[in-house]
């Protein structure tokens, strides 16, 4: 059995990770985590879950609770993932970070880490979008310079960073399968006189509303016809099911950096 720490576990994806863990046979929740200062400290996690009494307290004291767990599930915010790192690293403990919008520094950092612990770092967590990163990758080597790619992602009104993780990612891998330098060839948004579009760019579109979980679309568009191939997410249990199947998984393995093709076993 995995013992799982949770920390941002007040968070919107905290409370999907305690009942994924729970629904996980191979894992327990061992600690639940928040900042200090949330007024939800003390707490029962099963009751701020709205399930019964578990015996959970939430805590705002991390290096205490690395005592009870093997696999730290990180959903908080760029700078408290560097802290948790530190406490995972000190304690010889695994983690798994979900947060997204980190600084190139910070994603330094997070490499750094891994060649002491196990790490796992995915900007998104599901199934369907880690399939849908190979299957674009298919199609830009498919149809190469000839067509204009665009990224188009849609989130919830609360998100705090763009264009989001996945989107970033997506990006990533088109510009490797088109053997372009995203830094130089993307465009984030467009307005006023931009002129005709280049053909080597690749464009990033941001849409931030409502309740939306989590939508993202590669459009191919040639002379013709247009490619599009898009994931919706309508539930924030794919990302934590799977950040806690991925949790189960590193704690088996040596110190290094994987993500979720590894879990998944799509890694080439
Ligand atoms: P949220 O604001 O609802 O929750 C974040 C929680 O972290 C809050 O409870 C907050 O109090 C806590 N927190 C902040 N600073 C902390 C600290 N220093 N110590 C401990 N706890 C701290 O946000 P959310 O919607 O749950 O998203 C969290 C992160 O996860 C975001 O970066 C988001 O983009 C990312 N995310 C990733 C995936 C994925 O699959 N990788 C999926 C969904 C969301």
């Amino acid at each position: 059995m995995t013992r799982i720490g949770i920390v941002g576990a007040a968070g919107r994806m905290g409370g999907n990770l305690v009942q994924a863990t729970l629904n996980n046979e191979a894992t327990e929740l061992a600690a639940a985590v928040d900042r200090p200062g949330s007024s939800l400290i003390g707490s029962d996690v099963g009751e701020l879950v709205g399930g019964g009494r578990m015996g959970v307290a939430l805590t705002a004291d991390l290096a205490a609770a690395a005592a009870d767990f093997d696999v730290l599930i990180d959903f908080t915010l760029p700078d408290a993932t560097e802290e948790n790192l530190k406490v995972c690293r000190e304690a010889g403990r695994a983690i798994v970070i979900g947060t997204t919008g980190h600084s190139p520094e910070q994603r330094q950092r997070i490499e750094d880490a891994a060649r002491q612990i196990p790490v796992v770092f995915a900007p998104n967590y599901s199934a369907g979008v880690n399939l849908s990163l190979r299957l674009i990758e298919l199609a830009a080597r498919a149809l190469g310079d000839d067509f204009d790619v665009e990224v188009i992602e849609a989130h919830h009104r609360h998100k705090v960073d763009a264009p989001s993780g996945t989107a970033m990612q997506m990006g990533k891998v088109l510009a490797g399968a088109l053997e372009r330098d995203l830094d130089e060839c993307a465009v984030y948004g467009r307005e006023g006189h931009t002129g005709e579009r280049d053909r080597r760019t690749i464009g990033f579109e941001t849409i931030r509303g409502g309740d939306i979980v989590g939508e993202h679309t590669v459009m191919f568009a040639g002379l013709g016809e247009r490619i599009e191939i898009t994931h919706r997410a309508s539930s924030r249990m794919t990302f934590a099911s799977g950040a806690v199947r991925a949790a189960a998984w590193v704690a088996q393995r040596p110190a290094g950096l994987y993500d979720m093709t590894h879990v998944l076993g799509l890694a080439s």
